[in-house]
């Protein structure tokens, strides 16, 4: 069946998943902690998810030091753009392409209009 080759994006859980969702979600308070690349400060958003941190094609564990949790917002930016095989390298690339300076009037209304950009 060549059909099962491909389709392994999704990665595999544990068993007790959602025993070791719950305990994470709590263990950071049930906010997410994401840390934001332009504030250096954790997103605190209440949290929805619980992510790896290091996904398991990369080679990451069901272990709580690789799990954290994650508000919709960031685990879906996080997920879109992992595709497992972008690590630190892509993400330090992405930034270097991030845009240009512009007046920092028009930023302050666009942040507020628009999710964080990390
Ligand atoms: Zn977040």
């Amino acid at each position: 069946m060549a059909g099962w080759e491909g389709s392994n994006r999704r990665q595999t859980l544990p068993p007790n998943w959602a025993e070791i969702r719950s305990r994470i979600l709590k263990r950071d308070g049930g906010r997410c902690q994401w840390v934001r690349g332009d504030t250096q400060r954790k997103c605190l958003r209440p949290a929805t998810d619980v992510d790896h941190r290091i996904s398991s094609a990369d080679g990451g564990t069901d272990d709580d030091s690789n799990l954290q949790s994650l508000c919709g917002w960031h685990h879906r930016w996080k997920s879109s753009h992992e595709g497992g095989q972008a690590s630190g390298a892509a993400r330090r690339a992405h930034k270097q392409a991030a845009p240009k300076p512009v007046h920092p009037g028009l930023v302050a209304d666009r942040r507020e209009l628009e999710p964080p950009p990390f």
